[in-house]
């Protein structure tokens, strides 16, 4: 692969990449990979364990492309990782592959710090391997893209305040610290061994394929099912909400355009309080889909004990990637809403299959 004067990708190039994303199988890496087939010529080995968070199904749109294949692995197994590094051989690693839900690491952190921090630590090793053996000008061309959360920085007291990416690092759970802990590996592995690595640390994601214990789908399920929709202390915690698609968009233009080495901040400009989402998603169904009773979803909504160490508020400027880059999300947080309510309207065979089990039948060493 060859390198144009300021040591990015050219464009041209993109079309070669052979790219292993890990945790394909999960939310924004099954996004990255319907991206990646979709609107690239790149070819792709999706990696992925298969925890309860995986599911293939999220994939039906794109697996059966030539340049698609699934590996079932676990990235704490070095000679597993080692065996598709020598098959696939890929010119870049996207590393997605986490545990990801923060009220599951309070519960128990283990499984945490044993993927997030161990299985990025043999992840980056078994890269390093590859990556050694590899000739010179492939060595160059070679990319380590380590996607983040903006979790890491901890929370924003200011109302004005944003994360950048200088912004030091403070998390406050057992998920964000084992996310910071893998963030400083990665940046260790290029300091020390060269390895050519880039950065991603972005915020809420939402959209199509999301797994339902999270803030809006559950929102939407639990209201189409006229269950109480539970909202966190008084709900004034705020996020920065973006769209996946328009975070893939991102992953991609980083993995083929980043400055190795460059830390990039992601976001959607889309600050909300958590009970603003919740009554803008009970006003979409109310629109869409009304209660026979004419009664708002909005009745389902009740507070719940708050969750300890809930961080109160992030926000990210994303200038960096915006001005380096040229990336800007397309969806606003309305759009990105709307088109993610009808998405769940549209597609309940989805997520009455996540709902039941059945999305793990059938799955090599999967259980219900
Ligand atoms: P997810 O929980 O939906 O998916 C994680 C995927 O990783 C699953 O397919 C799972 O099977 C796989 N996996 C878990 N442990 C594994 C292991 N040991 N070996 C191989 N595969 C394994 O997560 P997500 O929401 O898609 O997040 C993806 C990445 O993006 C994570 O690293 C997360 O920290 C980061 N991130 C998420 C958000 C968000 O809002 N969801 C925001 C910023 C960053």
């Amino acid at each position: 692969m060859q390198l144009n004067t300021h040591g990015k990708l050219a464009l041209a190039e993109k079309a070669l990449m052979r790219i292993i994303v890990t945790g394909g199988a999960g939310f924004i890496g099954s996004a990255v990979v319907r991206h990646l087939i979709e609107n690239t010529e790149c070819v792709v080995a999706n990696l992925d364990k298969l925890t309860y968070a995986g599911n293939l199904e999220s994939l039906a749109d794109v697996k059966d492309s030539s340049r698609y294949s699934f590996y079932q692995v676990d990235i704490c197994d070095s000679a597993a990782l080692d065996a598709v590094f020598a098959e696939f051989k890929p010119s870049a690693v996207m590393h997605l592959a986490a545990e990801s839900h923060v009220d599951r690491s309070i519960d128990g952190p283990a499984e945490f710090i044993q993927t997030n921090i161990v299985g990025t630590y043999n992840l980056l090793e078994a890269t390093r391997r590859y990556w050694n053996a590899l000739a010179d000008d492939e060595k160059r061309g070679f990319r380590f893209h380590h996607i983040s959360t903006d979790e890491v920085y901890g929370d924003l007291e200011g109302t004005d305040d944003l994360f950048t990416e200088s912004t030091s690092y403070a998390p406050s759970s057992p998920y964000s610290a084992s996310k910071a802990s893998s963030d400083h590996l990665v940046r260790a592995w290029q300091r020390t061994y060269g390895l050519p690595v880039l950065l991603t640390n972005c915020s809420n994601n939402y959209g199509p394929y999301h797994f339902p214990e999270k803030l809006i789908p559950h929102v939407i399920l639990n209201a189409l099912a006229g269950k109480p929709l539970p909202v966190y202390g008084d709900g004034s915690q705020i996020r920065d909400w973006l769209y996946v698609e328009d975070h893939a968009r991102a992953l991609v233009e980083v993995v083929s355009k980043g400055a190795v080495g460059e830390t990039y901040n992601i976001g959607g400009h889309n600050e909300k309080r958590n009970l603003e989402v919740v009554q803008t998603i009970c006003e979409l169904l109310d629109e869409l889909v009304p209660q026979a009773t004419k009664r708002s979803y909005k009745e389902l909504i009740t507070f719940v004990k708050d969750r300890p160490g809930h961080d109160l508020r992030y926000a990210i400027d994303a200038s960096k990637i915006e001005r380096e880059l040229g990336w800007t999300p397309l969806e606003t947080f309305d759009s990105g809403l709307r088109k993610t309510v009808h998405w769940y309207l549209d597609n309940k065979d989805w997520w009455q299959r996540v709902l039941s089990g059945d999305y793990r039948l059938g799955r090599l060493g999967g259980t219900l």
